[in-house]
């Protein structure tokens, strides 16, 4: 990824809860501080902050990308916020320079969501590119199975350029010890899987390779898919043009989201819905089940996910883009 500190974790949420509570121990953040999450994202990224005991504010999505508004941001920092999390949410890279700029005015922490997008690449005007996990300044990585890197069970990585918080985080992944029996932080144990680092070690060598297969598969769906019900996934929308997708999943939005489904499935294309509820709408967060977020509630009702991945065949592509362009309502 480009990056001086790469350390390997039992999964993606306690890769993410493993940052904040390195920079809780740090001193760099505290107890209630505010961090912002985009509102329609997988609920692990907000467990990770909850966890903590930091507050999460819920910023809204592009109804385009459905990564975070970066516009919306600045209106929701605080005296208290202390970070930002982006999500490179279905494996389209969230960021600009303008986030950036934000981050360095306000003097915030960017941690970057990585569980979908590995992979992914930001290129900058003036020609530099960047990859996720090497963007902000701690990033989580999740390997499970589903993922686009997966291992055969759970397994998850941190990745930062920051020496003093990749020691700590080492640490609190390993009982809070850097040095056997000695004991500096109340840490946990979140060890990376040693077969499960061995099966990763032999995949990670063809995941540029299933990532160019998948914007391949991708490309074919945005060209070919011709259907006035269905809306397809942008790639940039408002957004700089520089953010990569590897297309962890492909999403589409459709009003007709349930016929949709129904169809597709009788035609023997399987479809899945990422994700049905938004974390605010949970019982899990009850508190805030009364809350308003009318673009992430539009998304939630309205997005569902094409079959894409590194081993699809022109046939079933074609098969599947023929079959989504005969449906009508
Ligand atoms: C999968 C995922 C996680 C959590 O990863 P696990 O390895 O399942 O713990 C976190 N955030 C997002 C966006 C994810 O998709």
């Amino acid at each position: 990824m480009g990056v001086s500190n790469a350390i390997g974790v039992g999964n993606g949420l306690d890769a993410l809860r493993l940052i904040f509570k390195a920079y809780l121990e740090l001193g760099v953040m505290h107890e209630g501080d505010e961090v912002i999450v985009p509102a329609n994202t997988y609920i692990a990224s907000v467990l990770a902050i909850t966890d903590n005991h930091l507050k999460p504010i819920l910023v809204e999505p592009d109804i385009n990308t459905y990564n975070l508004d970066i516009t919306k941001i600045e209106k929701s920092i605080t005296e208290k916020t202390k970070a930002i999390m982006v999500v490179h949410l279905y494996g389209q890279v969230c960021w600009n320079r303008g986030l950036e700029r934000l981050a360095q005015e306000y003097n915030l922490k960017i941690i970057e969501d990585n569980a979908q997008a590995i992979g992914g690449e930001f290129k900058y005007k003036d020609g530099q590119i960047k990859r996720t996990g090497s963007l902000g300044d701690a990033a989580g990585f999740s390997f499970y199975p589903g993922k686009n890197l997966g291992a055969l069970g759970d397994a998850g990585a941190v990745t930062t350029n920051d020496d003093d918080l990749s020691q700590v985080i080492r640490a609190l992944g390993n009982y809070g010890s850097k040095q056997k029996y000695i004991n500096e932080f109340q840490g946990l144990n979140s060890r990376l899987d040693e077969i499960q680092a061995a099966f990763l070690n032999v995949k990670l060598k063809y995941l540029d390779k299933e990532t160019q297969r998948r914007r391949e598969v991708a490309a074919f769906y945005l060209e070919n898919i011709k259907n006035p019900e269905i809306i397809l996934p942008e790639v940039n929308g408002k957004v700089e043009k520089c953010n990569t997708h590897v297309w962890h999943l492909f999403v589409i939005r459709t009003k007709y989201r349930e016929e949709f489904k129904t169809y597709l499935a009788k035609c023997g294309v399987q479809s899945l819905i990422h994700y049905p509820i938004p974390p605010h709408k949970q019982k899990a967060y009850c508190q805030w089940n009364n809350l308003n977020f009318p673009i992430t509630e539009k998304i939630h009702n309205e997005v569902l996910s094409l079959p894409i991945g590194p081993n699809m065949i022109a046939d079933e592509v074609n098969s599947i883009i023929h079959i989504i362009n005969e449906f009508s309502v």
